[in-house]
């Protein structure tokens, strides 16, 4: 994840919650993209480094833990760097400049100048970033899916070249991979439409309130659709009380229910999941010594197997002196 900013809810359900799970089956890598944040936020970096702990905060907050997998720094394992200059050699440029996002991402923040090799490249620093682990699997958001194609394509590419050295990588969605916000676009930080999982209990009320909703329902007796509506979305995501948004679902389409009690019970079940993370990543940031201790220790150790598979990729692109 790259620390341009709070997390938000969006970041739980698309990725955190699959990385929470796969940590009891997989021998997991996950890291702060410090790098990858400077692709369009090169302007202001001074803000990276205390988004990166807080991050860290609420992954930990969310049930990551650094004992059971490798949490770490990107710009701190350097082999980031010389796996995706060595990958850049065979990739064709073309390749960067079809990924969807490349030219989304320059219309949606046409205020900052991404016309830099950084930000085209992006995608192909995530690939040094997941083959320099052997990843299989990478539990991203939807919006990622794309960029582990390209991915796949660079891997084979390097093959032809120097043989069978990296792993082609494989996207991992949970069930809801992409979160709307609360102008049901995707919800993102660069949107403004994010519910943060920083925000108090009244935030998340305010917010719930503003929500988008079915916009031919003017009046709480006109019946709405539920189907791709984000309330609803978000009941099924975050109330685990089935049988009151079963109701609500079933009041919502006769037109027997007014938004106000549906976005109510909304932002309680809200509450009720996210406090205990809350109370979690405060007591963290407490101590955010201990926090650069967790990233320091887990760089290390991620630095050994990133080392190991450049030994590997130097030899087989036979520049071994
Ligand atoms: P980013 O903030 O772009 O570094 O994203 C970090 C991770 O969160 C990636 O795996 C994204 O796919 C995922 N993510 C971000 N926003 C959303 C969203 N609205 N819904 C689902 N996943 C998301």
């Amino acid at each position: 994840m790259r620390p341009t900013g709070q997390l938000h809810l969006g970041h739980l359900v698309g990725a955190l919650h699959n990385w929470v799970r796969l940590q009891d089956t997989h021998d997991c890598f996950f890291f702060v993209a410090d790098w990858h944040a400077l692709t369009s936020e090169y302007a202001n970096t001074t803000p990276l480094t205390g988004y990166a702990l807080e991050n860290v905060a609420d992954w930990i907050a969310a049930g990551v833990d650094p004992e059971k997998s490798t949490v770490f720094i990107q710009s701190m394992v350097p082999e980031h760097a010389e796996l995706f200059l060595l990958l850049s050699m065979v990739v064709p440029v073309p390749w960067l400049e079809r990924v969807p996002t490349y030219k989304e991402q320059q219309v949606q923040l046409a205020e900052k100048d991404l016309s830099t090799l950084g930000f085209l490249s992006y995608p192909l620093l995530q690939t040094a970033d997941v083959a320099l682990y052997d990843g299989r699997f990478v539990p991203v958001g939807e919006d990622q899916v794309a960029h582990l194609e390209l991915s796949r394509e660079a891997v084979r590419r390097f093959a032809q070249f120097f043989g069978d050295v990296l792993v082609e990588p494989q996207a991992l969605l949970t069930p809801v991979s992409r979160l709307p916000g609360l102008d049901n676009r995707k919800m993102s930080k660069s949107y403004g439409n994010a519910i943060d999982l920083s925000d108090d209990a009244e935030s998340v009320l305010k917010k719930v309130r503003q929500m988008y909703t079915d916009p031919k329902r003017v009046r709480a007796d006109i019946p709405g659709t539920v189907e791709g509506n984000p309330v609803f979305m978000y009941h099924d995501a975050f109330n685990p009380d089935v049988a009151e948004v079963d109701d609500l679902k079933a009041r919502y389409r006769a037109g027997a229910v007014g938004d106000v009690e549906v976005k109510t019970k909304l932002a309680k079940a809200m509450n009720t999941m996210l406090e205990p993370m809350r109370e979690r990543r405060r007591a963290l940031l407490e101590h955010p010594e201990r926090l650069t201790d967790i990233v320091v220790e887990g760089s290390r150790k991620a630095r050994v197997v990133a080392q190991a598979t450049m030994e590997r990729v130097r030899e087989a692109v036979r520049l071994k002196y």
